[in-house]
């Protein structure tokens, strides 16, 4: 998935230790197959080239997928839509652009955008995008997905505890082998060294959006990867956002969603979400969070 998974399982011994790890890598290497868009097998893949041309049957694991991606969109007003993906074009992420795409051709590239514009036969277990050069990309809540994943079949082997980290979006089970909960810390991206607090973490999972190498800058404004799927601007004012949730799909989901809402939206939406919290930093440092957080502080 372009990232890194670090995986770990409390076991009685590191052969069978081994042996559950490498069961997670084969279930998220399984799941990569599947919804990658840029590998050119996938069916992910065929659905974007079928766009505007026909349905395409898929597998049921990835028609739902689909189907729970739509009910975030529509959770975050259209904040969250995995038809981001035909922005892509015209928003380089990394340093090789050196102007702002014009109004015509952001706009341009909007018109190909939309949730509702993904027809789903569930009978047939098809997926049709409507429009021509309409596109799908699981960036924002496939890493989350595959994590879940992997935490459920370990558990389901009998794996007591552990911990799957994918490039930050960690989902726990279980103790540490002290009987201690696991804990994670958030540190403040303004200054690395330093941990903002300590929050335990059980069977949950937690995940940060903000990845500070992935943004362009124009006239002092600093935007990151994250587009709103409405206006086809990159999003600008927040530098980072951790949500907690029961599952890592959501949570990963989430966190980008608040990138694009803002503070005062995103803060909202996610008050009204029961088991949902989040920690907002904003480019002043500021640091925002929801109503029922508590930071044990460092
Ligand atoms: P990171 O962990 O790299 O910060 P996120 O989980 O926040 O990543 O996801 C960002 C990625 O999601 C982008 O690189 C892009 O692939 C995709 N994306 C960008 N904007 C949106 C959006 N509005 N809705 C859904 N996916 C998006
Ligand atoms: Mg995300």
């Amino acid at each position: 998935m372009g990232s890194r998974f670090d995986i770990t399982v409390v076991a009685d011994d590191e052969t069978n230790a081994n042996v559950e790890i490498d069961r997670a890598i084969a279930e998220i290497t399984r799941i990569e197959r599947l919804i990658s868009s840029w590998d050119a097998n996938s069916q992910t893949s065929e659905i974007n080239r079928n766009a505007g041309i026909r349905p395409v049957k898929v597998e049921a694991e990835l028609f739902q997928l689909i189907e729970r991606a739509i009910n975030i969109s529509k959770l975050t007003d259209g904040a969250f839509d995995i038809t981001y993906a035909s922005m892509d074009k015209i928003w380089k992420f990394d340093g090789t652009m050196k102007e702002m795409p014009g109004e015509k051709e952001i706009a341009n590239s909007v018109a190909k955008v939309g949730y509702d514009k993904i027809i789903l036969d569930k009978e047939n277990s098809t997926v049709f995008l409507k429009a021509e050069g309409m596109k799908i990309g699981f960036g924002a809540i496939g890493k989350g997905y595959a994590a879940d994943q992997a935490k459920n079949l370990l558990m389901a082997k009998g794996v007591p505890a552990g911990i799957i980290n994918a490039s930050g979006d960690m989902n726990t089970w279980g103790k540490q082998p002290n009987g201690e909960e696991w804990q994670v810390a958030i540190t403040n991206p303004m200054d690395k060294s330093k941990s903002y607090g300590l929050l335990p973490i059980t069977d949950g999972a937690v995940v940060t959006s903000g990845n500070y190498e992935k943004f362009v800058e124009f006239n002092g404004t600093h935007y990151t990867h994250i587009i709103d799927p409405r206006s086809g601007m990159p999003s600008s004012g927040i530098i980072s956002v951790t949500v907690f949730a029961p599952k890592a799909e959501l949570a990963d989901a989430l966190a980008t969603s608040v990138f694009v809402m803002g503070v005062e939206v995103g803060l909202n939406r996610i008050n009204q979400l029961p088991k949902v919290e989040c920690i907002i930093i904003d480019d002043t440092g500021k640091v925002f969070t929801s109503d029922n957080i508590q930071i044990k502080k460092l």
